[in-house]
């Protein structure tokens, strides 16, 4: 177990104002591996304080040289990239594999491509006889979730820096440790003091404190709906900008024609990424009646060839949740699914076989789902997959979009065309045709109840800037 101290304020770490720790708890072994110091409005004040003091020297910075601070920030990710693994493996439970592929690696990459991106773009433009300026908008607290607990802030870090924006950042309580060493890479990187700062803390006391703080001109946010509400309030209330990435309850919709054994393996494998913890999982699998059993019974096949492990297993796909409250309310769900008319066709809700120790959740397949349903409905998180039957493509079309969620969705089809005519007419801002890859460049965001605002590429950065019309 490791006591760490201290908050990285205005380019190193400095003692955390108040005595309150938060513990790390590994969600494999269950043990306590690490503490941290639960920062306070204090701490916050003293963070944002030292972004506000970095700002103008920051913005002034040409945005070329901002972008090689930041192709230094990736190069010093990379350099972490084991250590940033296995620490993400020991604080969420992540497989090891995954964590080094996908929760490691693909940060440096997004880190890398705003590098470019701050030199390539026009942080200027003449639209008449105007001159446009797309400046920084200033100080931006980041609140992150813990599923993605690299990603999820460079996804924000980056954009905001290559911006010209300074940044106090405020990690989940879960995940502190990853973004400990984040901190160390921005100070190896060469980013000058103040620029990035860290207060590590709950979301109540530390969160709420940088959401409030008048200092803090845009707010960006990811995790839960609930919170989200209200920082969106907090954030109106003060007019300031606010971006939130919240939750999901993404269709995969297999249209009739489609490979059914492609389509339901690659759903399987997406619910199970991450223990099922992803915002954009395609949680809710739409199948044609006739080929409706025939896709359930493929997914059981291919559900049992995720039996839960210890994620430092080299071959393990499927790890535990991060925390004994996740697991409860994943198995709750699972219940509640049971309980409402759903079929468990393979998993549930009992703890898995051999394993007495960790958050680990089976593996679970819900048939004859109906949309009203708890499970059709609500984000679970956690490795569940409901599967909903349709009658024609109108019906297909209709379920998709009955949803309060809009972050993703998927279409499989025999023909490209047919599945991008399907896509236009779904209400998200993300669609996978016939398993397209994720691709760092393209916007990622939410329609209705999944957020405000897109993350990644130009989108990314364009969230960070505002802009200011000359009339010459
Ligand atoms: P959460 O929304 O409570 O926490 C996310 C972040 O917000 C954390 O840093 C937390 O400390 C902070 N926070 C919490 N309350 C706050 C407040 N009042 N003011 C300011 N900041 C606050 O999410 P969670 O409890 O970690 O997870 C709950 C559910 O959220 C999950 O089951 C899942 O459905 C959803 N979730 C979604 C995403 C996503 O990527 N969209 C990520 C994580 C969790």
């Amino acid at each position: 177990m490791t006591a760490h101290d201290g908050m990285f304020i205005d380019g190193g770490w400095r003692p955390a104002r108040g005595a309150g720790r938060t513990e790390v708890v590994n969600p494999a072994t269950e043990q306590v591996i690490a503490t941290v110091p639960a920062g306070t409005a204090e701490d916050v004040d003293d963070a944002v304080r030292a972004a506000r003091a970095a700002l103008p020297g920051w913005a002034a910075t040409p945005p070329a040289r901002r972008g090689e601070l930041l192709t230094a920030l990736s190069d010093a990710l990379a350099a972490r990239h084991e250590e940033i693994a296995t620490t993400i493996t020991a604080e969420l439970g992540s497989p090891i594999g995954f964590a080094r592929r996908v929760q490691a690696g693909l940060p440096v990459a997004v880190a890398r491509s705003y590098a470019d991106l701050a030199a390539s773009h026009r942080f200027e433009e003449r639209i008449g006889t105007s001159t446009v300026l797309h400046e920084p908008a200033g100080v931006v607290g980041a609140i992150t979730p813990w599923n993605y607990p690299l990603h999820q802030v460079v996804a924000k870090v980056a954009p905001a820096l290559a911006a010209g924006c300074t940044v106090v950042l405020k990690p989940a309580e879960n995940t502190p440790l990853t973004a400990r060493i984040f901190a160390e890479c921005t100070a190896a990187a060469g980013l000058p003091a103040g620029v990035f700062n860290l207060v590590t803390g709950l979301g109540p006391e530390a969160g709420q404190a940088l959401a409030e703080h008048p200092g803090v001109d845009l707010v960006s946010f990811t995790g839960s709906t609930a919170v989200g509400r209200r920082i969106g309030a907090v954030a109106g209330g003060a007019v300031k900008r606010v971006a939130l990435e919240l939750g999901g309850k993404s269709a995969n919709v297999i249209l009739p024609g489609a490979d059914l054994d492609r389509a339901v393996r690659a759903n399987v494998a997406d619910v199970v990424r991450n223990a099922g913890q992803s915002c954009n999982a395609l949680t809710r699998t739409l199948v044609h009646t006739d080929h409706y059993d025939e896709a359930v019974a493929l997914a059981a096949e291919a559900a049992a060839e995720f039996a839960p492990g210890d994620p430092t297993d080299p071959d393990c796909r499927l790890g535990p949740v991060v925390s004994a409250r996740q697991r409860d309310r994943v198995r709750e769900l699972i219940r509640k699914g049971a309980a409402e008319g759903a079929r468990v066709v393979t998993g549930g809700a009992e703890p898995p076989e051999g394993l007495d120790k960790g958050y680990y959740v089976r593996p679970t397949v819900l048939a004859d789902v109906t949309p009203g349903m708890t499970v059709a409905r609500e984000e679970i998180f956690g490795p569940v997959l409901s599967f909903l039957r349709y009658g024609d493509t109108d019906e297909a079309l209709r379920l998709a979009n009955d949803s309060d969620y809009g972050l993703s969705g998927a279409v499989w089809a025999a023909d490209q065309d047919e599945a991008v005519a399907f896509a236009r007419r779904m209400e998200c801002g993300r669609v996978d045709i016939n398993g397209g890859d994720f691709n760092i460049m393209a916007p990622f965001g939410g329609y209705k109840q999944s957020g405000v605002g897109r993350e990644l590429g130009v989108h990314g950065l364009q969230e960070y800037l505002q802009t200011k019309s000359l009339q010459l």
